[in-house]
């Protein structure tokens, strides 16, 4: 039950939201989606707060700006936005293809990135393809701003680095290299079983045939989304054609298993990882066989 107490705050402003949060304890509201489900489910979600701080009105932090080296994306975007920009489908294509992988119509209208990365579950859909494209993140205080790497913030599933008087107000993504791929794919539904659900961001920068760099983070293969770095060196610096990406999904599950041991969902988890992962090498080949 809801303390009647809790105050409810809105602001329009990113420096009027981080004065307010320096001097209450407050507890952030975005589209609402998992803050809902938290507040029907947890006793307690609203526990030592003074308040509720609403984000949707800051105008600010809902925008998608490209400069010279990298795009900006507030995280007041929602995952409606994400699928419907252009600059993210061309520049970014497995984080428009992981936002609009979310649930249904009406969540990705209400749902925003900020608030998915601040959820912070192993299978939030957009932290993978946000970790490949080796994106940052901003926070914001009184005190001032710092950033981090978004593979830093996510400290365990439902916990970040986030202090309790910054807000998340947008992510840093460093524009495309030349012959740079990125994709995005996801087995299962939420609705289902938890661990009928698994995904795969990949970002590759492919020079004459070359792979000369190559990030891959499955979603909710290990507690925390990161990028699975032996199957990585394995594949760095070698001809694409020539990987079998038989052996690279054989591998992948492997490393899975060397990080979160064998547990209860091993045995569904390792063939979908591995399956993700030799479906994303053989599109990769043949997507760079048709562009060359
Ligand atoms: C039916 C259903 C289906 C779903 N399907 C999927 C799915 O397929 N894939 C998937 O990844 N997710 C899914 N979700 C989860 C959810 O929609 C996302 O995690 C969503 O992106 C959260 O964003 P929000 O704006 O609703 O955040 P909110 O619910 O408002 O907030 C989430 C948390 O983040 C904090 N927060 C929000 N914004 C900020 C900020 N700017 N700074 C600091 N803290 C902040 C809040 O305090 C809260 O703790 C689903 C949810 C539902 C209800």
């Amino acid at each position: 039950m809801m303390n009647k107490d809790l105050k409810f705050y809105k602001a329009t402003k990113v420096d009027e939201a981080v004065k307010l949060l320096a001097d209450n304890k407050l507890k952030l509201l975005a589209g609402g989606t998992d803050f809902m489900v938290d507040l029907r489910n947890e006793e307690d979600f609203l526990n030592g707060y003074d308040g509720i701080l609403d984000l949707s009105h800051i105008d600010e932090i809902k925008k998608i700006i490209e400069n010279d080296e990298h795009v900006e994306i507030g995280a007041m975007v929602t995952h409606r936005d994400i699928v419907d920009s252009d600059l993210i489908k061309e520049y970014y294509p497995a984080l428009a293809q992981s936002a609009g992988a979310i649930g249904s119509t009406p969540i990705r209208n209400r749902a925003t990135i900020g608030g998915n990365i601040c959820n912070a579950a192993a299978c939030a859909d957009t932290l993978g393809p946000l970790i490949a494209f080796e994106g940052r993140a901003v926070l914001k205080s009184a005190n001032g701003t710092r950033t981090m790497d978004v593979s830093e913030f996510v400290k365990w599933p439902y916990e970040t680095g986030i202090n309790e008087d910054e807000i998340l107000v947008s992510f840093i993504l460093p524009k495309p290299e030349e012959g740079a791929y990125s994709s995005f794919q996801k087995i299962g539904r939420r609705q289902a079983l938890a661990i009928t659900r698994i995904s795969l961001a990949v970002k590759a920068v492919i020079e004459s045939g070359v792979i000369k760099e190559i990030n891959l983070v499955p979603g909710s293969a290990t507690p925390v989304p990161t990028t699975f770095s032996k199957v990585e060196a394995e594949i760095k610096g070698k001809q694409l054609s020539e990987i079998d990406p038989k052996e690279i999904g054989e591998k992948a599950a492997e490393e899975m298993i060397g990080i979160t041991g064998e547990r209860w969902s091993t045995p569904y988890k390792k063939p979908a990882l591995a399956t993700l992962f030799r479906r994303a090498i053989k599109n990769l080949q043949e997507e760079v066989a048709n562009n060359g």
